[in-house]
């Protein structure tokens, strides 16, 4: 019952933000609702349900972004951005991260991070 209630409160949070988030970030925001292990069991469910998607940062850490599966022109490979001014990170959702492999490597994800100033701090 906790879970659910938290489950929808993740879920919210990541689809409500303009940018990735990390677990941490997630973590401070429901930490009066569920611990630090559900949190990722939540965010891991919410991957496979496909409602949220991976962002690798330029660290190796890992952030979590919502999937406009609705969103026209919607790239599910989608390219990351990166800001090193903020360190926000944002989805290029319609940019899609392509890279032509020989046909017998199968991709089954992919993660593509670009490093730089945003439109924001750039100005
Ligand atoms: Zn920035
Ligand atoms: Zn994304």
């Amino acid at each position: 019952m906790k879970n659910t209630v938290a489950k929808t409160q993740i879920k919210e949070l990541i689809e409500s933000s303009s940018v990735a988030l990390s677990p941490n970030e997630i973590k401070k925001i429901v930490k009066k609702v569920c611990s630090k292990v559900t949190v990722y069991r939540i965010l891991d469910r919410l991957v496979d349900e496909e409602f949220i998607h991976k962002v690798m940062t330029p660290e190796g850490g890992v952030k979590y972004a919502a999937t406009s599966k609705y969103c026209e022109n919607y790239k599910p490979n989608h390219v990351h951005f990166s800001c090193k001014k903020c360190n926000r990170i944002t989805c290029l959702k319609h940019i899609e991260a392509t890279c032509k492999l020989h046909k017998a490597y199968e991709v089954e994800e992919v993660y593509c991070t670009i490093v730089g100033v945003c439109p924001r701090c750039k100005k």
